[in-house]
């Protein structure tokens, strides 16, 4: 069932996008050779606790971490540890959310660490515009397979790939609400846009293959054939006037 959100919902919402964009912001800030997945998480932690907010991700299904923090290979749900330290090169996805009075806000970005190899630059560079696309398509009239298109389009056009078995959803009270929003589809299909609905878009973008699997400790989800993938999301709610990304702080 898809919940539509009133105005006032909204705007509490926006409060709880703010925060997460903030922290994910602390998180990209703090990416740098030496410093250990951990310590990111930490500082996510202590930021959203700070602002009278609730990290959405900690226990939620039992993982531990705040953040989940996915370097290189590593295509979503990474487990932030103390053993796992940054080194120059690597490209370091961050998904933060944040909830605040009752509302949760979702986001994710790929950080540089330090100089990264061209392959790496083009792959952040095509994912986060992939971003960008499908939230363009998110307003009402349109349907899922119109913002999972533009996303796939752009994507296949470069020789990378969508991942599959993850995909966007709807935001609001629960971090996770109907309906579901694929990085893949086909223009005119699916579910149509309404005002008041809020999704989550986000590109998982594998720089070869779009297979994936998820390692024994039941989390770590990673491609197939070892490629490099990223990550890119906000919060988008569906307006009269079209999108409007709730996981920005301005
Ligand atoms: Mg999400």
């Amino acid at each position: 069932m898809i919940v539509l959100k009133t105005s006032r919902e909204l705007s509490a919402m926006r409060k709880a996008g703010k925060i997460s964009q903030a922290a994910l912001k602390l998180a990209g800030e703090a990416v740098e050779p030496g410093v250990s997945t951990w310590e990111i998480d930490k500082i996510v932690r202590q930021y959203i606790e700070k602002m009278g907010a609730t990290p959405s991700f900690l226990g939620y299904g039992g993982f531990p971490g705040s953040a989940c923090i996915s370097v290189n290979h590593v295509v979503i749900h990474g487990i932030p540890s103390k053993s796992q330290v940054l080194k120059k090169g690597d490209i370091v996805s961050v998904d933060v959310g944040a909830c605040f009075e009752g509302f949760h806000g979702d986001n994710a970005w790929t950080f540089p660490c330090g100089e990264i190899s061209g392959e790496a630059k083009s792959l952040l560079e095509a994912t986060e515009k992939s971003l960008w696309l499908g939230i363009e398509q998110a307003k009402p009239g349109n349907r899922l397979g119109d913002i999972g298109h533009a996303v796939q389009e752009y994507v296949e056009a470069r020789s990378y790939s969508v991942v599959r078995e993850f995909v966007g959803h709807g935001v609001g009270a629960k971090l996770h609400e109907d309906p579901s929003v694929p990085n893949y589809g086909t223009p005119g299909r699916g579910v149509r846009l309404q005002p008041g609905m809020v999704i989550a878009i986000e590109p998982m973008v594998n720089a070869g293959k779009c297979g994936v699997r998820i390692l024994q400790d039941g989390w770590t989800t990673v491609t197939q054939d070892g490629s490099l993938s990223a990550h890119f999301e906000h919060t988008v709610a569906i307006t009269p006037d079209g999108p409007v990304i709730l996981t920005r702080l301005d």
